[in-house]
């Protein structure tokens, strides 16, 4: 999907030539190493004020989710628009640090956190522990009463809703191992709000990913809200409610989401009928922040007839991006030049690794020859965050473009930096 609504904002086709606003993306493709992601740094700030700006009337804070995409530039991006940063371990607080985030817009995810994590992010001094257990908590306490110091902390309630997602990003049912069962989280309040080193502040729930209607998201807040009610008969009050990320984006045609603005209105809305507008809304997009904002560049090697199917065999993999082989998800692939002089034919698009899981898009009619370059579309979020140098392949490079202007994100990969912290034996 090629957004063209606004001439120069994101990715647009001009004249059978895409662009990533003024930048040609195929001028861009011969001046770098292959694969390579392009972000729009226009895309990404309007992505993050759809959200920012439907909220700006209540007291909210919208905290980038960065496992969708934690590139530094990236992450610099929104933490000068005033982000705040959705963390799932030390090393992404420590990455969120270093890019600007302020200690005290990081919340803290994830079912796993070690006490050398805990203690790290207390230091830091978090705006919120997002508690996924009751040993947790119990070890949170412990390490926040050891250093003096009392932590933020929300519950993460498992509110058993379907998000109505593929099941592998699906984390708000009973059987996933996201949250504390909405049923004991009355309880578990009551004992942290009594507990030394615990600062009771919000409550949160994040139910999956790719999420495309209002419903699930109603179904958990309700469900929230049903316990918050609960607990403010009790006389504990809560700073902030937390939903979670998870809206989907367009991949394909028949993806239809809410906008942001649709769905926090909705939330807003069922906030204040259950009398808590005065509740700080905090909600962790990533997906819907910099997914449409970025694609990567990948350059056609060999087009290659089998006997069941042709394969269109590309330079950029599932180590660049695993999205289609880990979640069989469907990303949009262009040729950045369209061509009229090949035939076009059905064939799958296929990396160099040494998996048969390795495939960009499967039964894709194209039109190339050896030397094009594709566009997977839709690629900022869960790519380059989860690339690897498995088959000892290169990292991809990664632009932003600003305007006119590209910006290099990293260096380009090498073979020495790929073995720069292994050690040799005697
Ligand atoms: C992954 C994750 C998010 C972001 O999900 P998106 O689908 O990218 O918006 C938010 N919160 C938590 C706790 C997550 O694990």
């Amino acid at each position: 999907m090629t957004d063209s609504n606004s001439s120069n904002q994101g990715f647009v086709r001009r004249d059978g030539e895409l662009f990533c606003e003024g930048l040609s993306l195929a001028d861009i493709a011969k001046s770098t190493n292959m694969p390579a992601y392009v972000y729009s740094k226009a895309l990404i700030t309007r992505n993050f004020l759809a959200s920012a700006d439907a909220l700006k009337a209540v007291p909210h804070l919208v905290c980038y989710a960065m496992k969708a995409n934690s590139t530094a530039g990236v992450l610099q991006t929104l933490a000068r628009l005033g982000a705040g940063a959705d963390t799932v371990s030390g090393g992404e607080i420590a990455r969120a640090l270093k890019a600007g985030f302020p200690a005290n817009k990081i919340v803290y995810s994830g079912v796993g956190k070690t006490p050398a994590e805990i203690a790290f992010a207390l230091k830091k001094g978090i705006a919120c522990f997002n508690v996924e257990s009751e040993p947790e908590l119990e070890l949170i306490n412990a390490i926040a009463t050891e250093n003096g110091l009392r932590a933020p902390i929300s519950i993460r309630c498992n509110p058993n809703v379907d998000a109505k997602t593929h099941p592998y990003i699906s984390t708000g049912l009973k059987n996933n191992k996201f949250g504390i069962p909405i049923e004991r989280v009355e309880a578990l309040y009551l004992r942290a709000a009594n507990m030394p080193g615990i600062e009771v502040k919000g409550i949160d729930a994040h139910i999956g990913s790719q999420i495309t209607e209002i419903s699930p998201y109603l179904d958990s807040v309700t469900k929230l809200l049903d316990v918050m009610m609960s607990l403010r008969e009790k006389g504990l009050e809560f700073h902030h409610l937390d939903i979670g990320g998870g809206l989907g984006i367009r991949y394909r045609e028949e993806d239809t989401p809410p906008t942001p603005k649709e769905l926090l209105w909705a939330v807003r809305d069922l906030m204040t009928e259950r009398g808590f507008e005065k509740t700080a809304l905090f909600v962790e997009p990533g997906r819907s922040i910099v997914g449409n904002a970025g694609v990567m560049l990948t350059k056609v090697l060999f087009v290659k007839k089998g006997e069941a199917r042709d394969f269109c065999i590309v330079d950029g993999a599932m180590t660049d991006l695993i999205r289609p082989a880990l979640y069989e998800a469907w990303m949009g692939i262009e040729p950045v030049i369209e061509r009229h002089d090949v035939k076009p034919l059905l064939m799958d698009v296929v990396g160099p690794v040494c998996e048969s899981s390795d495939f960009l898009g499967r039964a894709r009619e194209l039109a190339v020859v050896p030397g094009d370059v594709l566009a997977v579309m839709d690629a900022g979020a869960y790519g380059s965050s989860m690339a690897s140098r498995y088959n000892s392949r290169l990292l991809p490079m990664e632009y932003l473009v600003d305007g006119n202007r590209l910006i290099p994100l990293r260096r380009p990969d090498t073979f020495e930096a790929m073995v720069d912290g292994e050690l040799l034996i005697d």
